[in-house]
């Protein structure tokens, strides 16, 4: 079980996190959402101690993590990164066992494993052991970072927005890898991801987190029927019933710099009065219950190559 207590990060004048209370049950599928900035990477990271916490404590198996051997805790926690870095001048195998080297497996174990590994995610070893990264596709590269994670036997998996940047086909599939890996290897999955959609498909249990607060904690189903709050039931009905995008969309997203020019627009105005006010003004202002900002053309750009990627 993980458990954080009254858990917070700022940095320098920036509270990323406040007082995240959270348990993580023993082998759940446990799915972190929400908007960019809303602090799941800072969470995240805090279970393998690459970021500690200004206050409050972080309990793994009821013991404090800082009171663990770092070089212990990171063994059971495997991170699957979201910018896949394999390493580019080792082979596939040497790739997914570079920690069970680092370790002292003989390289008799090290290459069963890695091979056994790539079954287990329909890559061919014959195949695959000995290419190098750049000759595999984005999701093979992407289905080598996950085993690689999982090479040796960690007891909690962490993945970052580890299928942001693939396509939409892509992205289903290896979904539908990690659902079944979690089912098959009976470890503790921590997932980040800003789309409500991937949260909901893979998900026991969900937060939804805004500006470095837990919004909701729960399955899918009851966060779904019972949103806590207005954000949340928001979040939930820009996924899932299709209406015209509007500019608190983007900003929901957190787009937009802070400014302190005067409205031009209303947040109710749609994308498109956006992109029609961006033809004659280098930025647009809006005032929100979270301030005035201003968005630009790279924003809107931003927003719909996103959308489009999803
Ligand atoms: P998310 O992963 O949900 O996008 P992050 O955890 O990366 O959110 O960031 C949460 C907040 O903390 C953001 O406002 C971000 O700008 C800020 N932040 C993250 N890392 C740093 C850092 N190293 N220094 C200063 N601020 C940071
Ligand atoms: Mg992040």
């Amino acid at each position: 079980m993980i458990e954080f207590k009254n858990v917070s990060k700022r940095y320098a004048g920036n509270q990323a996190l406040d007082d995240l209370n959270l348990t993580i049950p023993t082998g759940d599928f446990f799915v972190l959402v929400g908007p960019s900035g809303s602090g799941k990477t800072t969470t995240l990271k805090m279970l393998n101690r690459l970021i500690e916490p200004t206050d409050g404590n972080i309990y793994f198996d009821d013991k404090r993590i800082i009171d663990y051997d770092l070089k212990q805790l990171r063994q059971q926690m495997g991170y699957v990164l979201q910018n896949i870095a394999l390493f580019p001048n080792l082979n596939i195998q040497d790739n997914i066992a570079i920690q069970a080297e680092s370790l002292g497996w003989s390289r008799k174990r090290r290459i069963d494993r890695a091979r056994a590994l790539l079954k287990q995610v329909d890559l061919d070893p014959d195949q695959y052991a000995t290419r190098m990264p750049s000759e595999l596709s984005g999701g093979e590269q992407q289905r080598v970072g996950i085993i690689r994670a999982l090479a040796i036997k960690p007891k909690v998996v962490l993945m970052d927005e580890p299928f942001s940047a693939l396509d939409p086909i892509s992205r289903k599939q290896l979904q539908d890898l990690v659902l079944h890996l979690h089912q098959e290897l009976k470890m503790t999955f921590v997932f980040v991801t800003h789309d409500m959609h991937e949260a909901l498909r893979l998900g026991q249990h969900i937060a939804v987190m805004r500006l470095g607060h837990i919004q909701q904690i729960g399955t899918g189903e009851a966060i779904m029927q019972h949103p806590a709050n207005a954000f949340v039931q928001g979040f939930f009905e820009n996924e899932h019933t299709p209406r015209p995008a509007t500019i608190h969309d983007l900003l929901l997203e957190g787009y937009g710099a802070a400014t302190r020019a005067p409205a031009t627009l209303p947040a109710t105005a749609s994308i498109s009065e956006l992109a029609d006010a961006l033809r004659t003004q280098t930025a647009v202002v809006v005032t929100t219950d979270q301030g005035v900002r201003q968005l630009t053309t790279a924003d809107l750009l931003d927003y719909l190559a996103t959308k489009e990627a999803n």
